[in-house]
């Protein structure tokens, strides 16, 4: 069993407590590794050394800057296969899609190393006259980069990748449950970066992100992560006006109209509802129907779910693995036994845990849910989708748009003028047509309303790392 420690100034260090922890495999619920536990005492370690590395990085060029991110990309990519198999260990992901997710890191890293050339002010000229005024765009400095436990090693590379082209230091704090990745990337970036530019660091919310959070030396936080802890972050960070960027939950509606091609969706839906057990902020788990294709669509959707696969997660014929860890598949049965407690909504498939080792938990398709049920409007973050039933477009779009969240959507429909009208109403910071989930690095991801705000991917993404001067 492998003892990590942190990545501070570049070397390898343990907490300065000396405290450790174990992390457990989701799927066997085994040890597989111990990990440093961080205190405040090791955020400041870690700042402090974000902050003397600072003047030095942001004086590079940035051409000097993307061979280091190119270089972490190639390290990425040589390693994918390593990479892989210990994301899918600690999150309990099947392996094809742990390997599916390293080309898309590596692709993240790179196109944020092409980007940090590209950087500019917007203009320069004799605006007043008799002076020669300029923009920079100037990092912020020592940047704070708070993970979820879902994409672990794909949500640290959104987060360095911007923030060191643009010439921050980061210090990244890695989720509790899954940390692995984040300590092996920085093993495999020890002799990228000069020390301290890229610092990795393991603990809890409390103590290890709040004392980040409040750190002095901190100029921004990144989080990816619950609502809930977007509010206390975005609190705690006022203090200091820190900045701060969000990229928080989400409960993306499917909106199906009646002349939608079901075919089309029936290929779609399974990866966009239950890939990685639908514990995605995008994963497509609010469908509505309209009221013709009502009853198709829920015969659809009950073979889609009724295909989705447990098992082996080294086999390829597994489609999805366990929740992360036991208090997560408490949250999703609590919500999946409430619907059931309802009169109107129907559990057609699955609706319980799967007995044993791990926090395994069945494929959910609960059909006739009413638009205000607890489990159509909060995000469930597991292998569970709700199907409800409108009478018209504006309905759909009413429906669709009542949720706080703001992250994704799909309109699925074969008439260009509906799927273009839909998309403009609804409030979500991607709409896809007649598709739902795929990213690409040149697009920006993030939310509308409690969804956050700040972008990830995308020229967006680089310029929130940076100030305006
Ligand atoms: P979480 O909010 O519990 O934890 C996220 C991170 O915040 C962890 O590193 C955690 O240690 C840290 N944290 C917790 N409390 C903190 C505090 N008080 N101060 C500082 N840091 C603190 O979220 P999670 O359960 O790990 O992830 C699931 C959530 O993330 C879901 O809501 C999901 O929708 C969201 N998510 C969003 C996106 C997106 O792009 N919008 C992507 C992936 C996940």
């Amino acid at each position: 069993m492998k003892r990590y420690q942190n990545f501070v100034a570049g070397q390898l260090v343990d907490a300065l407590s000396g405290e450790s922890e174990t992390i457990a495999s989701p799927a066997s619920e085994q040890a597989i590794a111990t990990v440093p536990k961080a205190g405040a005492a090791d955020v400041d370690r870690a700042v402090e050394a974000a902050d003397r590395a600072f003047a030095g990085w942001s004086d590079q060029t940035p051409g000097a800057r993307a061979a280091a991110l190119l270089k972490l990309a190639d390290r990425v990519e040589s390693h994918g296969d390593e990479l892989a198999a210990l994301e899918s260990a600690n999150v309990g992901k099947p392996m094809w899609l742990a390997k599916s997710e390293i080309p898309f890191i590596v692709d993240n890293l790179r196109y944020f190393a092409g980007a940090a050339r590209c950087l500019e002010g917007k203009a320069a000229g004799e605006y007043l006259g008799g002076y020669t005024s300029m923009i920079r765009r100037e990092p912020v400095g020592v940047v704070a980069s708070i993970a979820p436990w879902n994409y672990p090693l794909m949500m640290a590379a959104w987060k360095i990748g911007p923030a060191l082209a643009a010439g921050n230091t980061v210090v990244l704090k890695p989720a509790e449950q899954t940390p692995l990745t984040s300590l092996r990337l920085a093993e495999l970036a020890a002799d990228i970066f000069p020390p301290g530019v890229f610092n990795v660091i393991t603990g809890h919310g409390e103590p290890a992100g709040a004392a980040l959070v409040r750190h002095p030396k901190v100029g921004m936080v990144s989080l990816t992560g619950d609502v809930g802890t977007g509010k206390i972050i975005a609190k705690s960070a006022s203090d200091s006006l820190k900045r701060v960027h969000l990229e928080l939950g989400g409960k993306a509606p499917v909106v199906v109209f009646d002349d939608a091609d079901l075919e089309i969706l029936a290929a779609v839906i399974k990866a966009a509802s239950f890939a990685n057990s639908g514990q995605d902020c995008t994963a497509a788990c609010r469908v509505y129907g309209g009221p013709k294709i009502y009853d198709k669509l829920v015969d659809v959707l009950s073979g889609v779910v009724g295909s989705v696969t447990t098992g082996d997660l080294a086999d390829d014929g597994t489609f999805i693995g366990p929740l992360v860890s036991g208090e997560q598949r408490e949250r999703v049965a609590g919500f999946v036994e409430r619907a059931k407690a309802s009169k109107h909504a129907k559990v057609l498939r699955g609706g319980n845990a799967i007995a044993g080792k791990g926090y395994w938990y069945q494929p959910t398709l609960v059909a006739d849910a009413a638009h205000g049920d607890e489990i159509v409007k909060r995000e469930v973050f597991g292998p569970v989708i709700t199907v409800s039933r409108f009478r018209s477009d504006e309905e759909a779009i009413a429906f669709a748009n009542d949720v706080d969240y703001g992250l994704a959507a799909s309109v699925w429909t074969s008439n260009v003028g509906r799927a273009m009208k839909a998309a403009k109403a609804l409030r979500f910071g991607t709409v896809w047509i007649n598709d739902h989930l795929p990213l690409v690095s040149e697009m920006p991801h993030g939310g509308f309303k409690q969804s956050g705000y700040g972008k990830d991917m995308s020229m967006y993404a680089l310029e929130d790392y940076t100030v305006v001067k």
